[in-house]
Protein backbone atom coordinates (compact mmCIF):
# COMPACT_ATOMS: atom_id res chain seq x y z
CA UNK A 1 0.00 0.00 0.00
CA UNK A 2 1.25 3.49 -0.46
CA UNK A 3 2.22 5.38 2.54
CA UNK A 4 -0.42 8.27 1.94
CA UNK A 5 -0.34 8.39 5.82
CA UNK A 6 3.13 8.56 6.54
CA UNK A 7 3.23 11.40 9.46
CA UNK A 8 -0.41 11.01 10.85
CA UNK A 9 -1.38 9.66 13.49
CA UNK A 10 -4.66 7.84 14.22
CA UNK A 11 -6.27 6.71 17.44
CA UNK A 12 -8.74 3.28 16.79
CA UNK A 13 -11.03 3.01 19.56
CA UNK A 14 -11.63 -1.04 20.32
CA UNK A 15 -9.08 -2.08 18.05
CA UNK A 16 -7.31 -4.89 20.33
CA UNK A 17 -10.19 -6.99 18.64
CA UNK A 18 -11.94 -7.53 15.40
CA UNK A 19 -13.08 -4.62 13.18
CA UNK A 20 -10.85 -2.11 15.07
CA UNK A 21 -7.85 -4.61 14.68
CA UNK A 22 -8.08 -4.71 11.24
CA UNK A 23 -8.60 -0.41 10.69
CA UNK A 24 -5.48 -0.30 13.01
CA UNK A 25 -3.76 -2.90 10.67
CA UNK A 26 -4.45 -1.16 7.21
CA UNK A 27 -3.99 2.36 9.01
CA UNK A 28 -0.03 1.05 9.92
CA UNK A 29 0.43 0.01 6.49
CA UNK A 30 -0.60 3.21 4.85
CA UNK A 31 1.96 4.53 6.89
CA UNK A 32 -0.16 6.70 10.20
CA UNK A 33 1.41 6.26 13.59
CA UNK A 34 -1.84 4.59 15.67
CA UNK A 35 -2.76 4.41 18.97
CA UNK A 36 -4.47 0.92 19.45
CA UNK A 37 -6.78 1.10 22.40
CA UNK A 38 -9.12 -1.28 23.80
CA UNK A 39 -9.11 -3.90 26.71
CA UNK A 40 -7.73 -7.56 26.97
CA UNK A 41 -5.31 -9.51 28.58
CA UNK A 42 -1.86 -8.66 28.71
CA UNK A 43 -1.43 -10.94 25.91
CA UNK A 44 -4.20 -10.18 24.20
CA UNK A 45 -3.10 -6.65 23.84
CA UNK A 46 0.45 -7.51 23.16
CA UNK A 47 -0.39 -9.97 20.06
CA UNK A 48 -2.68 -6.76 19.05
CA UNK A 49 0.31 -4.39 18.95
CA UNK A 50 2.80 -6.81 17.21
CA UNK A 51 0.32 -7.32 14.72
CA UNK A 52 -0.50 -3.97 13.90
CA UNK A 53 3.33 -2.92 14.48
CA UNK A 54 4.02 -5.58 11.83
CA UNK A 55 2.10 -3.70 9.11
CA UNK A 56 4.16 -1.14 9.07
CA UNK A 57 7.03 -0.37 7.05
CA UNK A 58 9.95 2.09 6.67
CA UNK A 59 11.15 5.05 8.56
CA UNK A 60 8.59 6.48 10.99
CA UNK A 61 5.93 4.28 10.08
CA UNK A 62 3.82 2.01 11.53
CA UNK A 63 4.63 3.45 15.45
CA UNK A 64 2.34 1.59 17.86
CA UNK A 65 1.44 1.93 21.27
CA UNK A 66 -1.19 0.59 23.44
CA UNK A 67 -3.51 2.63 25.39
CA UNK A 68 -6.06 1.86 27.95
CA UNK A 69 -9.13 3.29 29.48
CA UNK A 70 -12.50 1.98 30.22
CA UNK A 71 -15.24 3.79 27.77
CA UNK A 72 -17.56 3.37 30.24
CA UNK A 73 -16.07 6.45 32.50
CA UNK A 74 -16.13 9.49 30.86
CA UNK A 75 -12.64 11.06 32.67
CA UNK A 76 -11.04 7.92 31.57
CA UNK A 77 -11.57 8.98 28.08
CA UNK A 78 -10.47 12.50 28.84
CA UNK A 79 -6.76 10.60 30.07
CA UNK A 80 -7.09 8.70 27.02
CA UNK A 81 -7.16 11.57 24.91
CA UNK A 82 -4.56 13.38 26.70
CA UNK A 83 -2.10 10.41 26.59
CA UNK A 84 -2.25 10.02 23.42
CA UNK A 85 -1.97 13.61 22.07
CA UNK A 86 0.92 14.01 24.60
CA UNK A 87 2.53 10.47 22.45
CA UNK A 88 1.75 11.82 19.15
CA UNK A 89 1.13 15.59 19.05
CA UNK A 90 -1.88 15.44 16.80
CA UNK A 91 -4.38 13.47 16.57
CA UNK A 92 -5.53 13.12 12.45
CA UNK A 93 -7.87 10.35 12.31
CA UNK A 94 -9.89 9.33 14.82
CA UNK A 95 -11.82 5.66 15.06
CA UNK A 96 -14.51 5.23 17.08
CA UNK A 97 -15.06 1.77 17.05
CA UNK A 98 -15.78 -0.25 20.04
CA UNK A 99 -18.51 -1.07 20.76
CA UNK A 100 -20.99 -3.83 22.89
CA UNK A 101 -23.89 -5.49 22.39
CA UNK A 102 -26.62 -7.16 24.82
CA UNK A 103 -29.95 -9.12 23.32
CA UNK A 104 -33.00 -9.68 25.03
CA UNK A 105 -36.68 -7.94 24.90
CA UNK A 106 -36.66 -4.49 25.91
CA UNK A 107 -38.64 -5.57 28.96
CA UNK A 108 -36.39 -7.85 29.98
CA UNK A 109 -33.14 -5.81 29.13
CA UNK A 110 -31.41 -5.36 32.44
CA UNK A 111 -31.21 -1.39 32.97
CA UNK A 112 -27.00 -1.35 33.30
CA UNK A 113 -26.81 -3.10 29.65
CA UNK A 114 -28.75 0.04 28.80
CA UNK A 115 -26.00 2.16 30.53
CA UNK A 116 -23.25 0.27 29.35
CA UNK A 117 -24.15 -0.10 25.43
CA UNK A 118 -25.51 3.99 25.14
CA UNK A 119 -22.01 4.79 27.16
CA UNK A 120 -19.56 2.74 25.72
CA UNK A 121 -21.14 2.48 21.69
CA UNK A 122 -22.32 6.46 21.36
CA UNK A 123 -21.41 8.39 24.60
CA UNK A 124 -17.11 7.69 24.29
CA UNK A 125 -17.65 9.10 20.86
CA UNK A 126 -18.91 12.19 21.70
CA UNK A 127 -16.18 12.93 23.95
CA UNK A 128 -13.50 11.86 22.10
CA UNK A 129 -14.89 13.78 19.21
CA UNK A 130 -15.19 16.77 21.75
CA UNK A 131 -11.81 16.53 22.03
CA UNK A 132 -10.47 15.74 18.60
CA UNK A 133 -12.31 18.16 16.39
CA UNK A 134 -11.08 21.62 17.20
CA UNK A 135 -7.69 20.21 16.77
CA UNK A 136 -8.24 18.49 13.42
CA UNK A 137 -9.91 22.30 12.84
CA UNK A 138 -7.08 24.27 13.13
CA UNK A 139 -5.11 21.92 10.75
CA UNK A 140 -7.36 21.39 8.27
CA UNK A 141 -6.97 17.52 8.18
CA UNK A 142 -9.06 15.52 10.44
CA UNK A 143 -11.25 12.33 9.67
CA UNK A 144 -13.63 10.70 12.14
CA UNK A 145 -14.94 7.77 11.13
CA UNK A 146 -17.54 5.97 13.30
CA UNK A 147 -18.52 2.48 13.30
CA UNK A 148 -22.03 2.52 13.45
CA UNK A 149 -23.98 -0.90 12.24
CA UNK A 150 -27.17 -1.50 10.25
CA UNK A 151 -28.56 -1.03 13.22
CA UNK A 152 -27.96 3.06 12.95
CA UNK A 153 -30.14 2.81 9.80
CA UNK A 154 -32.80 -0.29 10.69
CA UNK A 155 -34.31 -1.63 13.81
CA UNK A 156 -34.10 -5.33 14.54
CA UNK A 157 -35.99 -6.51 17.85
CA UNK A 158 -34.37 -7.35 20.89
CA UNK A 159 -31.60 -4.81 20.50
CA UNK A 160 -33.49 -1.69 21.81
CA UNK A 161 -30.05 -0.07 23.43
CA UNK A 162 -27.99 -0.97 20.40
CA UNK A 163 -30.50 0.10 18.27
CA UNK A 164 -30.94 3.64 19.97
CA UNK A 165 -27.01 3.63 20.10
CA UNK A 166 -26.19 3.14 16.57
CA UNK A 167 -29.01 5.92 15.81
CA UNK A 168 -27.64 8.23 18.07
CA UNK A 169 -24.15 7.92 16.93
CA UNK A 170 -25.53 8.83 13.01
CA UNK A 171 -27.05 11.50 14.11
CA UNK A 172 -24.37 12.55 16.37
CA UNK A 173 -22.03 12.51 13.18
CA UNK A 174 -24.26 14.21 10.74
CA UNK A 175 -24.35 17.25 12.91
CA UNK A 176 -20.43 16.98 13.70
CA UNK A 177 -19.90 16.81 9.71
CA UNK A 178 -22.12 20.13 9.17
CA UNK A 179 -19.64 21.99 11.98
CA UNK A 180 -16.76 21.32 10.56
CA UNK A 181 -17.59 21.08 6.82
CA UNK A 182 -16.40 24.54 5.72
CA UNK A 183 -12.80 23.94 7.68
CA UNK A 184 -9.48 23.32 5.85
CA UNK A 185 -9.27 22.79 1.84
CA UNK A 186 -9.38 20.43 -1.45
CA UNK A 187 -5.40 20.42 -0.60
CA UNK A 188 -5.26 20.27 2.99
CA UNK A 189 -8.28 17.29 2.63
CA UNK A 190 -10.73 19.20 4.86
CA UNK A 191 -12.15 17.80 8.25
CA UNK A 192 -14.56 14.42 7.69
CA UNK A 193 -16.91 12.80 10.17
CA UNK A 194 -18.95 9.59 8.41
CA UNK A 195 -20.65 5.84 10.13
CA UNK A 196 -19.91 2.72 8.31
CA UNK A 197 -22.31 0.93 8.91
CA UNK A 198 -21.95 -3.13 8.39
CA UNK A 199 -24.37 -5.99 8.48
CA UNK A 200 -23.05 -9.35 9.61
CA UNK A 201 -19.15 -9.40 10.05
CA UNK A 202 -16.82 -11.85 11.24
CA UNK A 203 -16.27 -11.39 14.50
CA UNK A 204 -16.03 -12.33 18.18
CA UNK A 205 -18.84 -9.84 19.01
CA UNK A 206 -21.67 -11.78 17.14
CA UNK A 207 -20.37 -15.47 18.22
CA UNK A 208 -23.41 -15.62 20.84
CA UNK A 209 -25.80 -14.64 18.07
CA UNK A 210 -24.72 -17.36 16.13
CA UNK A 211 -24.78 -19.89 19.03
CA UNK A 212 -28.47 -18.27 19.88
CA UNK A 213 -29.06 -19.64 15.92
CA UNK A 214 -27.30 -22.82 15.72
CA UNK A 215 -30.37 -25.15 16.67
CA UNK A 216 -28.77 -27.77 17.83
CA UNK A 217 -26.33 -27.70 14.45
CA UNK A 218 -22.93 -26.59 13.98
CA UNK A 219 -21.73 -23.14 14.02
CA UNK A 220 -21.70 -23.13 10.10
CA UNK A 221 -25.59 -24.12 10.47
CA UNK A 222 -25.64 -20.67 13.20
CA UNK A 223 -24.01 -18.38 10.35
CA UNK A 224 -26.27 -19.66 7.85
CA UNK A 225 -29.25 -18.98 9.77
CA UNK A 226 -28.30 -15.00 10.74
CA UNK A 227 -27.41 -14.54 7.14
CA UNK A 228 -30.53 -16.12 5.58
CA UNK A 229 -32.88 -13.62 7.97
CA UNK A 230 -31.34 -10.69 6.86
CA UNK A 231 -28.29 -10.32 4.73
CA UNK A 232 -29.46 -10.92 0.84
CA UNK A 233 -25.28 -11.74 -0.11
CA UNK A 234 -25.68 -14.79 2.05
CA UNK A 235 -21.80 -13.61 2.82
CA UNK A 236 -20.30 -12.38 5.93
CA UNK A 237 -17.93 -9.46 5.52
CA UNK A 238 -14.65 -9.93 6.78
CA UNK A 239 -12.94 -7.05 9.06
CA UNK A 240 -10.22 -6.55 6.77
CA UNK A 241 -12.97 -5.21 4.25
CA UNK A 242 -14.43 -2.68 6.60
CA UNK A 243 -10.77 -1.57 7.05
CA UNK A 244 -10.61 -1.00 3.43
CA UNK A 245 -12.98 1.78 3.17
CA UNK A 246 -12.39 3.35 6.29
CA UNK A 247 -8.05 3.59 4.75
CA UNK A 248 -10.22 4.74 1.78
CA UNK A 249 -12.05 7.89 3.92
CA UNK A 250 -8.68 9.22 5.44
CA UNK A 251 -7.53 9.92 1.90
CA UNK A 252 -7.78 13.74 0.84
CA UNK A 253 -9.90 12.71 -2.67
CA UNK A 254 -12.71 11.90 0.13
CA UNK A 255 -12.57 15.65 1.42
CA UNK A 256 -16.15 15.97 0.25
CA UNK A 257 -17.27 12.86 1.70
CA UNK A 258 -19.15 13.90 4.76
CA UNK A 259 -21.84 13.68 6.96
CA UNK A 260 -22.88 9.99 5.51
CA UNK A 261 -23.54 6.79 6.69
CA UNK A 262 -22.07 3.56 4.55
CA UNK A 263 -23.74 0.27 4.55
CA UNK A 264 -21.60 -2.50 4.45
CA UNK A 265 -24.40 -5.02 4.50
CA UNK A 266 -24.65 -7.30 1.35
CA UNK A 267 -28.25 -5.47 0.87
CA UNK A 268 -29.81 -5.63 4.34
CA UNK A 269 -30.83 -2.27 4.13
CA UNK A 270 -31.59 -1.98 0.75
CA UNK A 271 -34.84 -4.23 1.01
P1 LIG B 1 -15.18 -7.03 19.20
O1 LIG B 1 -15.92 -7.55 20.39
O2 LIG B 1 -14.29 -7.95 18.42
O3 LIG B 1 -14.29 -5.76 19.65
C1 LIG B 1 -14.79 -4.78 20.52
C2 LIG B 1 -13.67 -3.88 21.00
O4 LIG B 1 -14.22 -2.91 21.91
C3 LIG B 1 -12.57 -4.63 21.78
O5 LIG B 1 -11.31 -4.11 21.47
C4 LIG B 1 -12.91 -4.30 23.24
O6 LIG B 1 -11.76 -4.32 24.10
C5 LIG B 1 -13.46 -2.88 23.12
N1 LIG B 1 -14.29 -2.53 24.26
C6 LIG B 1 -15.43 -3.17 24.66
N2 LIG B 1 -15.86 -2.59 25.82
C7 LIG B 1 -14.99 -1.60 26.13
C8 LIG B 1 -14.90 -0.67 27.21
N3 LIG B 1 -15.79 -0.65 28.22
N4 LIG B 1 -13.86 0.19 27.22
C9 LIG B 1 -12.93 0.16 26.23
N5 LIG B 1 -12.96 -0.70 25.20
C10 LIG B 1 -13.99 -1.57 25.15
O7 LIG B 1 -16.30 -6.37 18.28
P2 LIG B 1 -16.39 -6.00 16.72
O8 LIG B 1 -17.38 -6.89 16.09
O9 LIG B 1 -15.06 -5.82 16.12
O10 LIG B 1 -17.11 -4.59 16.86
C11 LIG B 1 -16.51 -3.33 16.58
C12 LIG B 1 -17.60 -2.32 16.26
O11 LIG B 1 -18.29 -2.74 15.08
C13 LIG B 1 -18.66 -2.17 17.35
O12 LIG B 1 -18.99 -0.81 17.52
C14 LIG B 1 -19.85 -2.94 16.78
O13 LIG B 1 -21.06 -2.47 17.29
C15 LIG B 1 -19.68 -2.68 15.31
N6 LIG B 1 -20.36 -3.64 14.44
C16 LIG B 1 -20.01 -4.96 14.44
C17 LIG B 1 -20.68 -5.83 13.59
C18 LIG B 1 -20.37 -7.31 13.53
O14 LIG B 1 -21.13 -8.04 12.87
N7 LIG B 1 -19.30 -7.78 14.14
C19 LIG B 1 -21.71 -5.35 12.77
C20 LIG B 1 -22.03 -3.99 12.80
C21 LIG B 1 -21.34 -3.14 13.63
Amino acid sequence: MDGFLHGRCALVTGSTSGIGLAIARRLAAAGARVAVHGLGTEEQIAAAVASVQAEGHGEGHGEVRHFGGDLRDAGAIERLMGAVADWSGNIDILVNNAGIQHTAPLAEMPPEKWDSILAINLGSAFHTMRHALPAMAGRGYGRVINIASVHGLVASKEKSPYVASKFGLVGMSKAAALEYAAYGSRDSGGITVNCICPGWVETPLIEPQIEAHRGGGSRDDGVRALLAEKQPSLRMSLPEEIAALAVFLCRREAHNLTGSAIPVDGGWTAQ
